[in-house]
């Protein structure tokens, strides 16, 4: 792509460049060639049933870079037929999910209940063509008629219904002259078809139920399979790319758009699903989550719905690298957590400014730098990346450190604080630890410490060595902020969550409330995200922070398990 491939560009034995297309792009090559289609369409269908997950994005970015890559359209469709499920509050959150992930609609929104009246009247067609039959039996009865994997099914009694009597009983059925459930339309098929979507399918049912968008007009609703290849076919979509669980139903597919005679036909491609290690993504077990208070809304950034991702802090550049790296195939498969983690990185590594802030602090005193004095240090915004500038941070007598960065009684190859120990402040000097307090307790609550003035850094010191360089916030000018932690919601070493909930990681979420940051974080906005130094990436959490109390998400640790081409 421009967007989704497993092509890797090689060198043949000539010389000349060989690009490998997916699987997909080669059967759209194909069309393109025999002159199928003049224009390549494409189209994400999404139900307003719930919120777009980072499954959902696969088929977004997968979508909307095949139209892109061909010059084609892309079209963002409400998948809207089945009124029961469907709500308004899914709709905005839907269309803010997939604007925000960048994929390019022309911000036209097409609704499948707006064909309403395109599949009714193409139901009559096939009633018309004798192709379509009004059913009385039972949802029960209709089971039963079915048959089995093994064994063919029954035909209904109701199959032979003149054209004539069809057309007048679905238009009663229309006109809300029956009972809901009492009669369906069925498609006319092949009860002993070995494909059991082929046996008969129903296509309309009654049922009195108020929609989004069009009211109470209709009292019956199209099924799945007989409305999207219409939606698809109104709309001149030329390649409707969808996940494999619908492999079965493209024989039905097949046969809506010939029986009414579409003069162009499109046609349905599957592809395999994007699934997370460890990581609850169905739409399904997500609402069961939501409704059970487990997480704080669909937006929790424990969960990975879109809006759970975005208000974490993820990017969505990260997101797409992340789904370009996964690939596009029709073999099901499974991937890693660290692996979109590894993307987080890469794309903020050079985006971020790296800031120091202390998650759980402990105060360090300089008994040789003079009370009352600080001064002003000046600091590169991110090593790697001179364009996010400079700033300066303050330095005093008193200091706030990590708790982890101290210890009474080290292990071996710990080069941080202990007593007689020396360590560089990062961006300062260099201090050696002389003594430390405890409460009543026998917690340490202050360190003590002397500085070296000759050893300020950028001052070209070339003396001593040392092994350990540890961040601080001036206590002075420090920002106090709460910080969230975050873990997969799932315990350690269990791939799903149990029904019961008993396997939740304790954990998922670690909330830190006194941090102090330094002060170039007082600013901080919405949504920014910042390196914290050794600790990760974060963002201003876009609920719950304010400018007295600064709340930060962790995004992502700064420590990866993932190697790129693994
Ligand atoms: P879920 O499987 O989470 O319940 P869904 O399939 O019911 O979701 P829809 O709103 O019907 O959700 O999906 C819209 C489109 O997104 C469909 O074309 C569907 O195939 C695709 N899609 C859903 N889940 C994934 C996934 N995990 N990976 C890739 N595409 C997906
Ligand atoms: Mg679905």
């Amino acid at each position: 792509m421009a967007g989704l491939d497993n092509n890797s560009d090689n060198i043949d034995e000539n010389g000349s460049e060989v690009v490998s297309r997916n699987f997909i792009e080669q059967i759209i090559d194909n069309d393109l060639e025999e002159g199928k289609y003049e224009k390549i369409v494409t189209r994400f269908p999404p139900e307003p049933n719930g919120y777009l997950h980072i499954g959902h994005a696969k088929s977004i970015i997968l979508n909307s870079g095949i139209a892109k890559q061909y010059n084609g359209t892309f079209n963002f469709r409400f998948d809207d037929t089945n009124p029961t499920k469907e709500k308004t509050e899914f709709v905005d959150s839907i269309l803010e999910d997939v604007r925000w992930l960048g994929a390019d609609f022309g911000d036209k929104i097409y609704y499948a209940s707006d064909y309403f009246d395109d599949m009714y009247e193409a139901a009559v067609k096939l009633i018309n063509k004798g192709k379509a039959y009004v059913c009385d039996l039972s949802a029960d009865e209709i089971r039963q008629y079915r048959g089995t994997l093994k064994e063919p099914g029954k035909e209904s009694p109701y199959r032979n219904r003149s054209i004539e009597e069809n057309l007048d009983l679905f238009e009663r059925m229309k006109n809300g002259e029956f009972p809901d459930g009492s009669k369906v339309l069925r498609a006319k098929i092949d009860m002993a078809s070995p494909n059991i979507n082929m046996r008969d399918p129903v296509i309309y049912r009654i049922a009195r139920m108020e929609h989004h968008r069009t009211g109470d007009k209709w009292c019956i609703y199209p099924m799945y399979d007989f409305a999207h290849p219409i939606e698809d076919a109104v709309e001149g979509v030329t390649h409707s790319l969808c996940t494999l669980e619908f492999e079965d139903h493209r024989p039905l597919y097949d046969w809506v758009v010939k029986e009414l005679e579409y003069e162009f036909p499109p046609k349905q491609i599957e592809f395999a699903k994007l699934y997370l290690q460890n990581v609850i993504t169905g739409k399904r077990y997500i609402k069961k989550l939501v409704e059970d208070k487990i997480v704080d809304g669909w937006d929790d950034p424990r969960l990975v719905t879109i809006s759970a991702l975005r208000r974490k802090g993820v990017t969505p550049e990260a997101i797409r690298m992340f789904i370009e790296l996964s690939g596009i195939s029709k073999a099901n498969s499974v991937s890693d957590m660290a692996m979109l983690e590894y993307c987080i990185r890469e794309d903020l590594r050079m985006k971020a400014k790296r800031f120091m802030a202390v998650i759980d602090p402990i105060k360090l005193v300089i008994d040789n730098y003079p009370e009352g004095e600080s001064e002003l240090l000046e600091v590169e915004n991110n090593q790697e990346n001179e364009e996010l500038g400079k700033r300066e941070v303050s330095f005093s007598r008193e200091l706030y450190i990590e708790r982890e960065d101290f210890m009474e009684e080290p292990p071996k190859k710990y080069f941080r604080l202990f007593p007689g120990n020396e360590v560089r402040l990062k961006n300062a000097y260099f201090v050696t630890c002389t003594d430390y307090v405890k409460d009543e307790s026998g917690k340490v609550v202050e360190v003590h410490c002397t500085y070296d003035p000759a050893t300020k850094s950028g001052s070209g010191f070339e003396g001593r060595k040392v092994k350990g360089t540890i961040h601080w916030v001036d206590a002075g000018t420090a920002v106090d902020a709460t910080v969230r932690l975050y873990e997969n919601l799932i315990a350690e070493g269990d791939e799903v969550l149990n029904d019961d909930y008993s396997n939740l990681n304790p954990n998922s979420l670690v909330e830190m409330k006194n941090c102090k940051l330094e002060e170039a974080f007082s600013d901080a906005c919405p949504g920014e995200r910042y390196q914290f130094l050794r600790h990760g990436f974060f963002c201003v959490d876009s609920k719950d922070s304010s400018q007295d109390n600064l709340v930060f998400n962790r995004i992502v640790s700064l420590k990866s398990s993932y190697k790129p081409g693994k």
